[in-house]
């Protein structure tokens, strides 16, 4: 075959915090480090694809590409505003991905936003408008609780409230349900369950942690829609280890080591893999498999 398609390797959930002209706290990120990590990843030959279409294992992404999910924490004013005309303002994450999606024709622009109640800073009147200028324009919502407490040792019911408190916002502002929660700080409630669904009010399809190395395919075994590894965007820098265990460092492994890497073959109703890999392959996805 032409291109060495995996579609059992490995996937970048990358993980976004504060988009900043100049970063002042930990997990800050410049709009140029945006700007230069996304043009990496436009010309390494990856195309973002949603949280949600990522846990369903449904995405469409060329031939010899590979997927990547781009990931936006706490939705903070420097991911996303509208200026008067109703275009995105310069320098947010939202207008950075545009561009590079711009100049780097095959770089779908879109990325899935983690929402509490700072809501971008917009207020109750602004927020539908810019929530579903989202919407519109491909990008996901997903949940990430009111108020950004750790959800470890917390009660059923204060977990409860805090996702679903967010779930009730989210759709009385957009008419819609979100698909996929993050959890704040990664820490995860005493029952899991208690995070997945709340009956009528809110049920994921997946939740993801903070993390430190990319995601195992949704088509492995393994795979785990409940703990889905998430890879924190920042330079081979001392700090929580980043010189191995951050998007720079992930970044350069998986372009020297391609074989571990998810390369899509191009058709999104088969699964593509070395036989090699076969018994790693999840049980239902057999009858779309193809083993070379
Ligand atoms: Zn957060």
């Amino acid at each position: 075959m032409a291109v060495k398609a995996n579609e059992l390797g490995q996937v970048p959930v990358l993980m976004y915090h504060r988009i900043v002209p100049k970063p002042e706290m930990s997990l800050d990120r410049s709009t140029k480090e945006l700007y230069d990590e996304l043009t990496r990843l436009a010309k390494g030959g990856y195309v973002p694809v949603t949280a949600a279409e990522f846990v369903n294992g449904v995405f469409n992404v060329p031939a010899g590409r590979h997927p990547v999910v781009l990931t936006f924490d706490d939705s903070t004013p420097g991911h996303f505003a509208l200026d008067a005309a109703g275009n995105p303002k310069p320098d947010t994450a939202v207008a950075i991905i545009l561009r590079v999606a711009q100049e780097n024709p095959g770089f779908r622009p879109t990325a899935t936003f983690y929402l509490n109640k700072e809501l971008f800073g917009m207020d109750d009147t602004q927020a539908p408008a810019g929530l579903n200028w989202l919407r519109r324009h491909g990008f996901e919502l997903g949940n990430h609780t009111v108020s950004h407490p750790s959800l470890a040792g917390m009660p059923e019911k204060r977990v409860q409230d805090e996702i679903g408190g967010m779930e009730d916002r989210i759709v009385r502002l957009t008419g819609a349900h979100t698909t996929t929660f993050a959890y704040p700080f990664g820490a995860v409630p005493r029952k899991k369950a208690w995070a997945e669904k709340e009956n009528g009010r809110y049920a994921f399809q997946g939740i993801f942690l903070a993390g430190w190395r990319p995601s195992i395919s949704p088509f492995d075994e393994d795979f785990d829609r409940w703990n889905i590894d998430r890879v924190r965007s920042e330079g081979k820098i001392k700090e929580n280890d980043c010189t191995r265990y951050c998007s720079t460092a992930w970044l350069e492994y998986l372009d020297k080591n391609p074989d571990e890497r998810y390369t899509s073959d191009g058709d999104p109703n088969t699964v593509t893999f070395p036989r090699t890999a076969e018994d790693r392959l999840a049980k239902g996805f057999r009858g779309r498999a193809r083993a070379y």
